[in-house]
């Protein structure tokens, strides 16, 4: 689904991105690992559209999208989750649902305006979906409640949410686990995995947990120092010398 060939993303001298090759299959729940400094962030940038290539290739579906800003990735079915903006803090987790869509079109503002009859005339429609996500991930409860009050782990089964308001294929996720307890971490999980089976979506998540990504990643890239290291599946990257090392040496 995902071909990275040979990328480079350098800022200033420094190499953040040397060289990265790697295939990320369709169906599949790909886990990206590697140190601090590995430049999987940057990778996951430059994919997505926030950042442009230095030099290299990606391609989905055989198409070449490098460089093509993330609206127009999010229009081909390629999100990658942010952190819910602060400014959007302050609204509820549906209102924050309902205005995807709207949010990613990349409209200019004139053609927003023009586009608020129909707009109004999708809100019921809208509304329904964003319940219906909220259902999914078990946290109708918090449908009034501003975004900004919930928990680390709330917040990121939001941001999930928010790539089940529009046909997704592939979801780049950065570190879904950070600092979310046990009992959402496995919330987080089994959503996941149900997007995985029940909607076909294809997983690419960094992630820190080892527990986390053996439980739900197959394959495995490694990055260090800006270049795949190593692939396979957990037990193999577990015992992989060269991962090891390159682990221990930072
Ligand atoms: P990872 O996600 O694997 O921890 P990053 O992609 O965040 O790695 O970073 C890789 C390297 O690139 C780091 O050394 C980081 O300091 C550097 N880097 C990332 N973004 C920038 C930037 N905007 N300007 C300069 N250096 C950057």
């Amino acid at each position: 689904m995902i071909r990275v060939e040979n990328l480079h993303r350098h800022f200033g001298g420094f190499r953040a991105v040397d060289g990265a090759s790697l295939t990320i299959d369709k169906g599949s729940i790909t886990g990206l690992i590697g140190p601090n400094g590995a430049g999987k962030t940057t990778l996951f940038n430059v994919i997505a559209g926030v950042l442009e290539p230095t030099s290299g290739h990606v391609f989905m579906d055989g198409e070449d999208i490098t460089g093509m800003p993330p609206h127009v990735l999010f229009h081909k079915g390629l999100l990658r989750t942010f952190q819910i903006a602060h400014e959007f803090s302050s609204m509820t987790c549906r209102e924050n649902l309902m205005m995807v869509p709207g949010d990613q079109s990349g409209e200019t503002l004139w053609n927003a305006w023009f586009g608020r009859g129909r707009i109004a005339q999708e809100e019921a429609a809208l509304l329904k979906q964003a319940d219906e996500v909220l259902d999914f991930l078990t946290i109708s409860h918090l449908k009034d409640e501003k975004a900004g009050n919930l928990s680390g782990g709330q917040k990121k089964l939001l941001e999930l949410g928010r790539t089940m308001m529009v046909d997704a294929k592939i979801v780049f996720l950065d570190e879904v686990g950070a600092g979310v307890n046990r009992t959402l971490l496995n919330t987080i999980g089994d959503a996941i995995q149900r997007l995985n089976v029940e909607r076909g979506y294809t997983f690419c998540m960094i992630e820190h947990d080892m527990d986390f990504i053996g439980r739900l990643c197959d394959p495995v890239i490694v990055m260090a120092e800006g270049h795949v290291l190593a692939e396979g599946s957990i037990a193999e990257i577990k015992a992989n010398e060269a991962v090891i090392e390159a682990y221990l040496g930072t």
